[in-house]
């Protein structure tokens, strides 16, 4: 048990949980890093402190100045968090079609808003090309300055995890991790865990969602995408800076319809109510344990907890209207009580 002086130090040290449905069914040992028990309930808060953190030792953040961000929510639910408990404004740039709960969290946390139409990055309207500009001219009006953030470019994101996540891995299971897979949104978990834990021989596999262009850059050396997913928070089209100087050992294009029917089963039969992408990811540590061979430890990532959807991924309606399987106990079907 921890004592915490600081909301930054409740942040990581989260535990590792046996998924026994994915163990059993593939004969190895799956473990998910249960990153929704953070403070900000998403693996973000650890890019978020970071980012902080570094921006502050390099003078760029000053006491009562601006915290600017493009976020699809998680990260900037834990730039608000970390950013009011040390006396920071934020203003958060995020896609209009991200879920309500996000967004409503977003306000609760003190973030002041701006919804943009989701349209993609090369068009300067994105969110995140729009919250780098808005940045800049905070940084010129606001007297005690403004930080853009930049998670997918600002390598800070990534030492997070070559710091902390990697190697809190290796400790939680003695060093007996054989693989470790997840998705990329900005890429800052996958490639820092891969720097920590590739070069002590630990295999690394990109679970990418339909939509992405990473899978197809890793196995043909184009960047080029088919599909789409209403997973959020993941599905990268660009090397960002996070990514660079990182090749995966594995890759899995993973399709919604592998990974919803997981995040489901996980919540029914294992109590975790988790985002749609923690289904990616454990369909990826399946995929991976089943190209390994029975006996391996896997290790992926429960990036977020689940209510943060529950108007999307858990509403049986948005679910139909986008031609996705239902299951039956979502539906309302249960037993009658005497
Ligand atoms: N899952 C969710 C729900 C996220 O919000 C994010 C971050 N955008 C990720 C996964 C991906 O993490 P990363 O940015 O470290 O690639």
């Amino acid at each position: 048990m921890r004592m915490c002086a600081t909301l930054a130090d409740a942040i990581g040290n989260t535990p590792l949980i046996r998924l026994r449905k994915p163990s059993e069914a593939t004969g190895c040992e799956i473990w998910g890093k249960a990153e929704f028990l953070n403070p900000g309930q998403s693996v973000k808060d650890r890019a978020a402190l970071w980012i902080i953190r570094d921006a502050m030792a390099r003078g760029a953040l000053r006491p009562g100045g601006t915290i600017v961000e493009g976020t699809a929510g998680n990260t900037g639910i834990g730039l608000a968090l970390v950013g009011a408990s040390m006396g920071f404004r934020t203003v958060i740039v995020i896609p209009e079609t991200q879920s309500q709960e996000k967004k409503d969290m977003l306000r609760l946390a003190g973030a002041q808003l701006v919804e943009v139409p989701a349209v993609p990055y090369r068009n300067p309207d994105n969110y995140v090309r729009y919250s780098g500009r808005l940045a800049e001219e905070l940084a010129r009006t606001e007297a005690n300055g403004a930080i853009w953030a930049n998670q997918f470019d600002n390598i800070a994101n990534r030492q997070a995890h070559i710091d902390a996540t990697g190697p809190e891995i290796w400790e939680q299971t003695g060093g007996r991790v054989d693989g470790f897979t997840c998705a990329v949104g900005t890429g800052g978990t996958l490639a820092g865990v891969a720097m920590a834990l590739q070069p002590k021989g630990v295999k690394i596999a990109l679970a990418d969602p339909e939509g992405a262009a990473l899978h197809s850059f890793y196995t043909t050396g184009e960047l080029a995408s088919e599909g789409s997913s209403i997973t959020e928070g993941i599905g990268q089209g660009r090397i960002t800076a996070n990514l660079e100087g990182f090749t995966p050992d594995m890759s899995f294009r993973i399709p919604d319809t592998e990974a919803l029917p997981i995040v489901f089963d996980l919540l029914a039969e294992e109590g975790l109510c988790l985002g749609g992408s923690s289904g990616v990811n454990v369909a990826g540590a399946m995929r991976m344990a089943r190209a390994m061979g029975p006996g391996h430890t896997i290790v992926t990532i429960l990036c977020d907890y689940g209510t943060r959807y529950a108007s999307k991924l858990y509403d049986p309606a948005f679910l139909r209207d986008k031609g996705l399987p239902v299951p039956q106990w979502l539906d309302g079907a249960r037993a009658p009580l005497p």
